[in-house]
């Protein structure tokens, strides 16, 4: 064996996927592009991973990231799923991914190294297996961001251009997003392997995945049980930090949930500018399920459907373990609303509890919903930030709002600059705002200037750092009268 080989660019791949029933993947190689360009590179992450960025960020990773060369060790596949799409079952699949392998990073876990828009698979049905530059530089952009917010997310470690140009209506640069996850494994996954009604394939998934991120509970007395619940809990935290920071995921259909807890699939995500419960950008949502404040509600939904095909497995009656799975999910409401408040809390600077607390709250949001208050502005306001306190100044509902809050704020004998400052760490100034990101595009992809969409990538990869995005940055977005809107599937 040549060690030296094995180790080149630092790839360590497993291959514990395929180890699985051979229903839930198909081995295939990526399909070559025509002149694949290394557009961008995230080194931070390579290194995290134990890759070599030196090595990578060139023309060799253009090769490797574009799908023309793979790396050592690779056995590709595309995965087999399911999944609910605005409530209907469908099956599924890597329709236009290839995931070339688990990466053992430096941390000892396991990585799964994924190209998106490299060609198709058994699971394309009538796509074209490809992608675009524009919503993969979006895609990897949004995701570092909420990566930088805290938010449990897939991160993008390459965009390599094709050079091969796709359909969208009209022609368009083709590309491809390197997506980095702790697995792809998704609601998705176990209705596929459910709807398959062999109890065999459904544990060897549901062992298989607890081992990969919930190894904690292999020793339950229930795992199955202690699963759902698991999961459950890594969802509600997820979504209760979606509602903190104002993102709109807008497509959260069960193969969009993945059962690690991260936020994946960045098509028709947004952030909230002005605060608005009701808010809905995708163009295709148009019942708003999954408007803003509805994320939870459906984020139930979904783990409802994740409880059914865990039905087999919790108990030998089928009636009691619907009522296990149900004792489970009716812990949902709770565990959200006490999340909520807590980051509620952190973010207006609040320690303790007192009486009046949740009704400042509801005031706050009634108050913010009503003089059209930009969201994320809001809490940096009430830390009079600079370049951003004067566009709150003609709201008097806030201005006395702002008076109480800050009383209620000293109430633990903090100073002003100690609640500023822990405000001002978890509250960001720098968010990938619609029109920041539509107006980086369009000049990366439509005019060749990547300037603008670097800088807003150094922001809002430092959302809470001043210093690091530019004054332009901290204007109040346009409000356009038919709204901003968002595509899947691009
Ligand atoms: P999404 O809306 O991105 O969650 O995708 C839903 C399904 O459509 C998944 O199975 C994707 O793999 C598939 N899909 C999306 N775009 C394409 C494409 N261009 N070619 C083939 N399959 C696609
Ligand atoms: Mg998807």
């Amino acid at each position: 064996m040549n060690i030296m080989a094995t180790n080149q660019s630092g790839w360590q791949l497993a291959h514990t996927y395929i180890s699985l029933p051979e229903i839930l993947y198909t081995k295939l190689l990526p399909t070559p592009v025509a002149r694949p360009a290394m557009v961008l590179f995230n080194q931070t992450l390579a290194v995290e991973l134990g890759l070599d960025p030196k090595d990578l960020e060139g023309e060799r990773g253009a090769l490797i990231f574009g799908g023309n060369q793979l790396p050592i060790g690779a056995i590709p596949i595309a995965q087999a799923y399911a999944g609910h799409q605005f409530g209907q079952f469908t099956n599924l699949g890597d329709g236009r991914a290839i995931l070339l392998g688990e990466q053992r990073a430096p941390d000892g876990q396991l990585y799964d190294i994924q190209l998106k828009g490299s060609g198709p698979t058994p699971y394309s049905r009538r796509g074209d297996g490809r992608a675009a530059l524009g919503p993969m530089l979006r895609e990897y952009l949004i995701s570092e961001a909420m990566h930088a917010l805290g938010i449990p997310t897939t991160r993008s470690l390459a965009v390599v251009a094709t050079g091969e140009e796709v359909w969208r209506e009209h022609p368009l640069p083709g590309a491809i997003l390197t997506r980095v996850s702790s697995s792809h494994i998704r609601v998705g996954t176990f209705e596929f392997a459910a709807a398959h009604r062999d109890p065999d394939k459904l544990k060897a998934l549901a062992d298989y995945t607890i081992q990969r991120h919930y190894p904690e509970i292999m020793v339950d007395d229930q795992p199955y049980l202690a699963f759902l619940e698991a999961v459950l809990d890594r969802q509600v935290s997820l979504v209760s930090k979606w509602i903190l920071a104002g993102f709109i995921h807008g497509v959260m259909n069960t193969d969009n949930m993945a059962l690690s807890g991260e936020t994946i699939d960045y098509g028709p995500c947004a952030f909230m500018d002005q605060f608005d419960p009701d808010t809905v950008f995708s163009s295709i949502d148009h019942k708003g399920r999954y408007a803003y404040a509805n994320q939870p509600s459906m984020a139930y939904w979904n783990l409802t459907r994740f409880a059914e095909t865990l039905v087999p497995l919790l108990d030998t009656s089928q009636e009691k373990a619907v009522e296990k799975a149900r004792e489970v999910l009716e812990r949902f409401p709770e565990k959200f609303q006490s999340l909520w408040h807590n980051g509620m809390k952190q973010k207006l600077g609040w320690e303790g509890d007192e009486p009046q607390d949740k009704a400042m709250i509801r005031e706050l949001q009634r108050i913010m919903h009503a003089s059209k208050l930009d969201y994320t502005f809001t809490f940096r306001a009430l830390t009079q930030t600079e370049g951003i306190n004067s566009y709150f100044e003609e709201s008097e509902d806030f201005k006395r709002w702002q008076a109480q809050w800050f009383t209620r704020a000293t109430m633990n004998g903090k100073t002003r600059e100690q609640i500023y400052a822990g405000m001002n760490a978890v509250n960001p100034i720098f968010i990938p705002r619609n029109y920041l990101v539509e107006a980086a595009l369009h000049h990366f992809v439509q005019e060749d200037n990547r300037q603008p969409f670097d800088t807003l990538l150094k922001a809002v990869c430092n959302p809470f750092d001043p210093d690091a995005g530019n004054a332009d940055f901290l204007r109040l977005p346009p409000v356009s009268r038919e709204g901003y809107q968002t595509f899947c599937g691009t």
